[in-house]
This record gives structure tokens, sequence and C-alpha cells, in this order.
């Protein structure tokens, strides 16, 4: 069995690690005798709509997604059609904003965006900063937590057909307001939480696996053997605790 991932900007969008991910879900990938292959798409590089099973893009600064966003935005329609098709996605944070229609940045310059999330995000005075807890609920009636780090001036505002990924237990999440973190459209996820996420999240890593093989395979995501994840599940522990002491509170 064979994932294809497709990596946009990995050199402009890569910041809290995000990278890391990818390792992880190669890594888990690896520990079932799935193959993972991570093509980069870098600024004008083809995304030919089916190729990939699953769509990643990191975080980035003001200035790296000031750069990348023309080109995003130009792959609106085959981006559309990917996700259409049933590929799965993850984007973080200034790939999230970039993700939705625009990001209006700090200095007021509006980013444009692939439009394939039912959202807009406009960056406010102060930074939402710190650890962050969510509840999710990905299966009916599986309620799961996340725990990740948050660091954006953007406020996220969902549309009428956009989901939120979580309820917002401790941090800031989309706005500081609405109590909701992320998107979800779908097979494909977006999130302000770095850390990277996977480590501390490893039922997270699976479930986008998951729907990446579904993908690859043509059907319903396939149930994946389970992998011993103590160490995962203690650092989701401690993050989560963070979370709870101190998420959510402007310094
Ligand atoms: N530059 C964006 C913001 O400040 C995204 C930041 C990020 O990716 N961490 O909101």
């Amino acid at each position: 069995m064979r994932v294809v991932v497709g990596h946009l900007y990995p050199d402009y969008l890569n910041i809290y690690a995000d990278r890391g991910n990818m390792a992880v879900l190669a890594g888990r990938a690896a520990w079932r005798g799935i193959e993972l292959e991570i093509r980069p798409i870098g600024m004008g590089d083809p995304l030919r709509p089916g190729e990939h099973d699953l769509l990643y893009v990191g975080g980035g600064q003001d200035r790296e997604q000031a750069l990348v966003a023309p080109d995003l935005a130009a792959r609106a329609d085959a981006l559309e059609e990917a996700l259409a098709g049933g590929a799965a996605a993850l984007a973080v944070c200034g790939g999230y904003q970039l993700f939705g229609r625009f990001y209006r940045d700090r200095a007021g310059v509006e980013l444009p965006g692939a439009g394939v999330f039912d959202l807009e995000t406009i960056a406010g005075e102060r930074r939402m900063i710190g650890d962050v807890l969510l509840e999710c609920e990905l299966e009916p009636g599986e309620r799961r937590t996340v725990a990740g780090f948050e660091n954006h001036a953007g406020r996220t505002i969902l549309g009428p057909g956009a989901r939120p990924l979580g309820r917002v237990v401790a941090g800031f999440g989309n706005d500081g307001e609405s109590g909701f973190e992320g998107c979800r459209r779908g097979r494909a996820l977006g999130t302000y939480l770095h850390g990277p996420l996977f480590p501390r999240n490893p039922w997270l890593a699976d479930w986008l696996l998951a729907q990446a093989l579904g993908h690859a395979l043509g059907g319903e995501p396939p149930e994946l053997a389970p992998l011993p994840d103590e160490l995962e599940r203690e650092a989701h522990e401690v993050s989560a605790e963070r979370a709870r002491a101190r998420g959510g509170r402007f310094d």
C-alpha cells in the first residue's frame, strides 16, 4: 500500500517544526508496512488533482505568506478538484488561513487564498500565543482531545459552509471568542495548532493517514493496526496540562 503526499511550499511555510508532521506520518505508515511518498510542491510546480492522497501545508510569518499567496490562489481550481475528489488534507496556521478566501495581515494587506475552506482571516493587534486543548468528534460518537501550540495574529471567521475542527477547552482558537478552533471539510482539516501536531496527537495522524489510504484505495478509510503510543500519550498529557494551566491568556 502506498500513500502519495503533496507538501505545499515546504521551504516557505514551515515554522514551529511543522515539517515534523511529515516525519511522524512517514514513521506511522512504515510501522504498518505502508509506503509514504512525499512530493514537494513549490512555486509554479504542477498540482494535478488526483495525484495526491493527502495535501499538506505548514505555517509561516506574514512575510512568507505574502510570497506564496498568489501562487496558492492560482491553484484554487486544482485544489478544489483534489478535495472534491476525496483527497485528504491538513493545513496548519498560515497555510490554514490561505486555504480560506483571504488573510488580511497586520499591515492591512489582503493576501488572496485558495478559497477551499469557507472562512476569512483578519490580523488583530495582539498575537494569540500559548498551549491549546481541543475536543473533537471527527467520527460520530468518538470524542477525542487534541493538544498543541498556537501563535497567530489572525482571527479566523468561519462561514456557514465551514464546520470547526473542535471546541476549545483551553486556548484562543480561531478568534479567541467563538470557542471553536480550526475547520473541517470532509477529509480536509485546517488548524492553528503547531508543535508539531502529530507527535502529541497520534490518533489524529492515524485518522488522516487512514483518510489518505481510503483515497489511494478508492474506498473507505481502512482500519489501521494500533501502535504502542505510550510516549505520545504522555506528551499529549503534558501539553494538555499546560493548556489547562495557562492556555488562552494574553500575557
Ligand atoms: N502569520 C500568520 C499570523 O500571524 C500565521 C502565523 C503562523 O503560521 N504561526 O496569524
